[in-house]
C-alpha cells in the first residue's frame, strides 16, 4: 500500500489483539481508521509464521474460556466465532497415565463440576476439602486489592502439597503464566470465580482451529470491509502534535495525519512510540515496574496418533500442557500427528539449549504415553517467546494506566493497560475496545464497545456480588 500522507480520524499503532479491538469498533462506527503494524503480519504475540527449516506454519497455542466475553465478541464481529473449538471439560494426566476429567454435570453453578472434582483420582480426599474449603472465598466475587501473591494466599489458607501440585498451581500457572509467588491472588482469584464458580459457561475452553495471524488476519479483514486501511511492515517511529492534530512519523519517511492517536504496543516499546515528553506526560510512573514472562513450545510431528486427546494438563511434569494440533484443527486422517507441548513461566528453560529442551520434554512425554515411545518422530522444534506475557505481580495494578491520558487526543491499549484482566487476548480486546471509548469520546460521540460480564448463572444468581 503506498504511503501518501492522508488524514484519518484515528491511526491505531499496532495491529496486536488490541490494535485490532479498537480499529475495528471504530471503523464499525464510521470512524476512519489506519492501523500501522511494524512486522509482515498481523496478532502481535498472537501470531503465527512460516517456519523456514521445518516447513510448516507454527505458531503457540493460544486458548480462551467462555467469560473471554470481549474477545467472543470481536469474533463474532468479525465473522470467525465458529473458527473457535469449544471443549466441556478439562483433562488432567498424571504420569503413567492416570486421568481425571473435571467436567460439567447437570448441576446449578457453582457446584457445576463438584461430580467430577468429588471423584478426581488426581486428588486426596484431604485435597478435595481443602481445596473445596478455600474455593468458598471465590463465591461472592474475588478480591479487589491485589497486594497478597498466590502463595501467600496458599499458605494462609493451609492447603496441602497435593492441593497446590494438582490443582492450584496448574490452574494459576496456565492462565497467569508467572510462578505462585508472583501472581497477585486477585487475578487468581478472578480466574477461579468466573471459569470455575460463576457459570458453567465461563469455563469452556476455547481453542481456535486456524493459525493465529491467519485467524486475526480475518479480523483485520473485517477492518479493511468497514473502510479501515492496514498498513503492514511500517514502523512508527514518533508521534508529534501538531495544533488539534497528530503527524504519526513512519520509519523511513512517511507520515499519516490523525485527530487522535492509539497507542496498542506492548509496554517495552511505549517509551519508543511516545518519546520521553509525551511518555512524561502520560506515564510518568515509566514501565519498569513491568516484567515479562515467557512461554516455551515444543512441537512434535509424529508418524502416526498415539492419543485419541485433544489436549490435557500434564501433572508433576515441566510440561503444563499438550495440545494435539491435528485434532483439533480436525487435519484429515492420515496425515500423522501435531502435537505442542507448552510450557508456561519457562524462566529457567529460556536458558536451556533447544536439545537439553527436547529430550527431556519427550522424555516425559512418554511418561504419560507410552506408546509414543515407539511411533516415529518426523520433525520437531522448539519455539521460545522470552516476552510472552507481562505478569500480574502483587501491586502492579496502580502501575496500570488507564487508556485515556492526560494528553487529549492521545490513549493507550495493550493488554497491560488498567483492564482489570491478566495478560491474555481478553485483556487485549478489552483495552481496544474501552481506548475505542475514549477515542469516540473525544471525537464527540458517546459510544460504548465494553461488553457486560457473563450473567452468574444457576444459585450464584443469588450468592455472587454483582
Ligand atoms: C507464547 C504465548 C502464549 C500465549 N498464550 C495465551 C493464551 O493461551 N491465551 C491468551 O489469552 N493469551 C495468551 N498469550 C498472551 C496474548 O498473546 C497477549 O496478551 C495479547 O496478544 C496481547 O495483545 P496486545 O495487542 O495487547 O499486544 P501485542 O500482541 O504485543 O501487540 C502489539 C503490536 O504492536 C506492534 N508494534 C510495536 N511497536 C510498533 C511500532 N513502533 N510501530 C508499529 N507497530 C508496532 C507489534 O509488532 C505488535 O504487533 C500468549 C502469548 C504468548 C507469546
Amino acid at each position: 500500500m503506498s504511503l501518501a500522507v492522508d488524514r484519518y480520524d484515528c491511526v491505531v499503532v499496532g495491529a496486536g489483539v488490541a490494535g485490532l479491538a479498537a480499529a475495528s469498533a471504530l471503523s464499525g462506527a464510521g470512524a476512519r481508521v489506519a492501523v500501522v503494524e511494524r512486522k509482515p503480519f498481523v496478532g502481535g504475540r498472537a501470531y503465527s509464521y512460516p517456519h523456514p527449516a521445518l516447513q510448516e506454519v507454527v505458531d503457540s497455542q493460544h486458548v480462551l474460556v467462555g467469560c473471554c466475553t470481549n474477545l467472543r465478541h470481536l469474533c463474532g464481529a468479525s465473522g470467525i466465532a465458529d473458527l473457535i473449538r469449544w471443549y466441556d471439560g478439562y483433562v488432567f494426566l498424571e504420569p503413567g497415565g492416570r486421568r481425571t476429567n473435571l467436567a460439567l454435570s447437570g448441576l446449578p453453578a457453582p457446584l457445576h463440576t463438584s461430580p467430577s472434582f468429588a471423584a478426581a483420582p488426581m486428588l486426596s480426599l484431604r485435597d478435595k476439602l481443602a481445596i473445596g474449603t478455600a474455593l468458598q472465598s471465590f463465591v461472592r466475587g474475588y478480591p479487589k486489592d491485589d497486594s497478597e501473591s498466590v502463595a501467600s494466599w496458599l499458605r494462609r489458607k493451609r492447603q496441602p502439597d497435593g492441593a497446590i501440585r494438582h490443582f492450584w498451581r496448574p490452574v494459576v500457572i496456565s492462565a497467569l503464566n508467572d510462578t505462585l509467588d508472583r501472581c497477585s491472588m486477585r487475578y487468581a482469584g478472578q480466574v477461579f470465580h468466573e471459569t470455575f464458580l460463576r457459570s458453567a459457561e465461563g469455563g469452556r475452553l476455547g481453542i481456535p482451529t486456524l493459525p493465529l495471524s491467519d485467524f486475526y488476519g480475518r479480523v483485520a479483514q473485517h477492518c479493511e470491509a468497514q473502510g479501515g486501511t492496514l498498513y503492514e511492515k511500517q514502523s512508527v517511529e514518533r508521534l508529534e502534535q501538531r495544533g488539534e492534530e497528530w503527524a504519526v512519523h513512519l520509519q523511513g519517511g512517511g507520515e499519516l495525519i490523525a485527530k487522535t492517536v492509539i497507542s496498542a504496543v506492548s509496554f517495552e516499546h511505549v517509551p519508543q512510540v511516545l518519546g520521553t515528553e509525551l511518555m512524561t506526560a502520560v506515564m510518568p510512573q515509566g514501565v519498569a515496574g513491568f516484567c515479562h514472562s515467557p512461554i516455551t513450545s515444543i512441537h512434535l510431528w509424529y508418524e502416526r496418533e498415539f492419543t485419541t486427546l485433544d489436549h490435557a494438563a500434564l501433572l508433576d511434569t515441566g510440561i503444563e500442557w499438550m495440545f494435539h494440533k491435528s485434532r483439533i484443527r480436525r487435519s484429515p486422517a492420515g496425515q500423522g500427528s501435531y502435537l505442542e507441548l507448552t510450557i508456561s513461566a519457562s524462566h529457567a528453560q529460556l536458558k536451556e539449549s533447544r536439545e537439553t529442551l527436547l529430550t527431556r520434554s519427550l522424555r516425559e512425554l512418554e511418561s504419560f504415553f507410552p506408546e509414543a515411545r515407539t511411533t516415529k518422530l518426523l520433525k520437531s522444534g522448539v519455539l521460545k517467546e522470552a516476552k510472552a506475557t507481562f505478569s500480574v505481580l502483587p501491586g502492579m495494578d496502580r502501575l496500570r494506566p488507564a487508556q485515556e491520558t492526560a494528553v487529549p487526543g492521545l490513549v493507550l491499549a495493550g493488554d497491560w493497560t488498567q483492564t482489570g484482566w491478566p495478560s491474555t487476548m481478553e485483556g487485549g480486546v478489552r483495552s481496544g475496545y474501552l481506548a475505542a471509548e475514549a477515542v469516540a469520546r473525544q471525537l464527540g460521540s458517546s459510544r460504548s464497545f465494553v461488553q457486560p460480564d457473563l450473567a452468574a448463572a444457576g444459585l450464584m444468581r443469588w450468592l455472587a456480588r454483582e
